[in-house]
């Protein structure tokens, strides 16, 4: 592999602004990059095992400048299963208006769809994407869990736990030095979910990798997600057959556990308990530290049931469920087995006669849907196949109600950590992404900003805040110099709810690492204002600890007047 350095006498000024060129050499005239479109250098220097399926020179599009999009392949192989595996990546080259640096964007779930943050280039971005090492139309065995079956394959359970991101790091910065015979001037890498996990995997493992890194609601306790989602399914499934619910197929209806109505009756005894915490009642709980379960306790006993059952309370077991539930997953003698949840008003949230899914759709399903729907299903046969030594076989996906309820948390949990055979990594050890120490990355001026929803139901906000006051500890009191956190109230996985989920974190980013400006707030939008009743709301995320304050005059549904205390 060759040595990628920086480019020599690099300076840029504190005011870079985007699509400016980063580096100083002029860049090649555009049709002499699209001339290199046509065949790759001899002798260039690869990850072993690199196959390019194709280079095609895309024209401008209204949307994406004329490209060079590079499709290859790393390791193609047939694994022990029988099933074809490669790690697949998508290279795009602008050739009029590159500005220097290289971007990786993360995948999500279990992966298995080549990503393409083709957006991107039309910023001037050279972009790439993986599907980290397995084809969810390819590698999708019935009995094996479907598109979990590529964790019958340790070599694919390793490519997807770390090494997919590096080769194709490799593989990129190889071909974009290439192609602009200059390397990029800096490294990006963008992701939420799985893929905020790769972001924090290259701020821990691979520090050489990336200038600058956003990680949105990181699944950096990957297994531990799944196994909570089990604990919440066995809740949940309890209250419906308590409650009479099930489907026409006689399985318990847990979407039907809680109506959207019941839902927003939970998000307004939050509000209630905890929006004026933050000195303004604005249908935003931005001191979420002290909306505590007692607080929220009080509120709930406030609309539970004093007769039959109705629209406007909740009965004392729909309560008492979903208390249980955001305490966390336990095992028999009360052991924590992962994170607690917050209480915060993204569980609910209604825009005129539309209620909010994105919360309920981790953990319930849709209230009418004919079959179980719960995202968190999806990820019990992952749990079975993936994040097992050896994989629990045979189990298909139809199974996953079964194997949920079937799961013990006294003996099951211990199969995350142990190794047999051919899977001589433990699940733990491959996945759980969750290091403290980022001093090799902050030594070679690294700078990552985090992000999570308050109300994201896939992983909780309140390991991530675990970690990194964990992390900071760790790191000391200068953590903030290069590592920021921001916890979106409202929000839901990686967006959606009552919340300003709508911002771009790069280019303060691209501000921070080469100017040296740090973001002291991002200005947010709300996709869906209507969930506060108003036509636009804007807010800044604060960098934790500090939240969002109104400055007591103007507007409340304008950024600029608030600031972060
Ligand atoms: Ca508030």
């Amino acid at each position: 592999m060759m040595t990628l350095t920086r480019a020599a006498g690099l300076v840029l000024a504190a005011t870079a602004s985007m699509g400016a060129h980063a580096h100083g050499p002029a860049p090649a005239a555009a049709v002499e990059l699209s001339k290199r479109c046509a065949a790759l250098p001899e002798g260039l220097a690869l990850p072993e095992n690199t196959v390019i399926h194709s280079l095609v020179l895309n024209p401008a599009t209204p949307e994406i400048p004329e490209h060079c999009q590079v499709d290859g392949e790393i390791n193609h192989r047939r694994g022990i299963d029988g099933q074809q595996y490669g790690i697949h990546f998508r290279l795009r080259l602008p050739t009029t208006n590159w500005n220097g640096r290289f971007y990786m964007r993360g995948g999500g779930g279990t992966n298995g769809v080549l990503i393409d943050p083709a957006a991107r280039v039309a910023e001037g971005y050279a972009t790439i994407g993986t599907d980290s090492g397995h084809d969810n139309t390819v590698d999708k065995a019935v009995q094996a869990g479907g598109i979990a079956s590529f964790g019958v394959d340790p070599q694919a359970r390793i490519d997807f736990a770390y090494n997919a991101y590096d080769l194709v790091t490799q593989a990129g910065k190889a071909l974009v030095t290439s192609f602009y015979q200059s390397p990029p001037a800096y490294a990006y890498f963008e992701g939420c979910s799985e893929g905020g996990r790769e972001g924090m995997l290259m701020s821990q493992r691979f520090p050489a990798h990336y200038d600058g890194i956003i990680s949105g609601d990181p699944a950096m306790h990957l297994p531990l997600g799944p196994l909570s989602g089990i604990y919440t399914t066995q809740l949940f499934v309890g209250l419906a057959q308590r409650g009479q619910h099930f489907l026409t197929s006689g399985q318990p209806a847990i979407g039907k556990t809680y109506s959207d109505g019941d839902l927003q009756l939970v998000s307004q005894a939050v509000l209630a308990a905890c929006d004026e915490l933050d000195g303004l009642a604005d249908g935003i709980v931005d001191n979420m530290p002290a909306c505590t379960s007692e607080r929220v306790a009080k509120a709930l006993t406030a609309v539970r049931c004093t007769a039959e059952k109705n629209d406007s309370c909740l009965t004392g077991d729909q309560i008492s469920t979903l208390q249980t539930a955001f305490a966390g997953a336990v095992d028999s003698n009360g052991k924590a087995l992962y994170s607690d949840w917050p209480w915060d008003a993204g569980i609910g949230g209604r825009a005129g006669s539309t209620y909010n899914q994105g919360w309920r759709s981790w953990w319930l399903g849709a209230y009418g849907a004919p079959t179980n729907t719960a995202i968190k299903l999806n990820f019990a046969t992952p749990l079975a196949v993936v994040y097992s030594s050896p994989p629990l076989l045979p189990i298909a996906v139809a199974d996953s109600l079964r194997y949920s309820m079937d799961y013990d948390f006294d003996r099951d949990p211990r199969k995350l950590y142990t190794t047999s055979d051919i899977y001589a990594q433990s699940a733990a050890s491959l996945y759980i992404t969750d290091a403290t120490d980022l001093s090799a990355f902050r030594a070679r001026g690294g700078k990552i900003m985090i992000y999570q929803g308050g109300s994201d139901s896939a992983i909780s906000t309140n390991a991530l805040i675990g970690w990194y006051r964990k992390m900071s500890a760790a790191m000391g009191p200068q953590t903030q110099e290069f590592a920021r956190m921001f916890v979106v109230p409202g929000m839901n996985h990686c967006r959606g709810g009552p919340a300003t989920d709508s911002f771009d974190m790069l280019p303060q980013l691209v501000r921070w690492v080469e100017g040296g400006t740090a973001p002291e707030s991002v200005v947010a939008k709300a996709s869906t204002p209507a969930y506060f009743g108003v036509a636009a709301r804007s807010r800044p995320l604060c960098p934790y600890p500090k939240q969002a304050r109104y400055r007591g005059t103007g507007d409340i549904n304008e950024a600029r007047n608030f600031s972060c205390k």
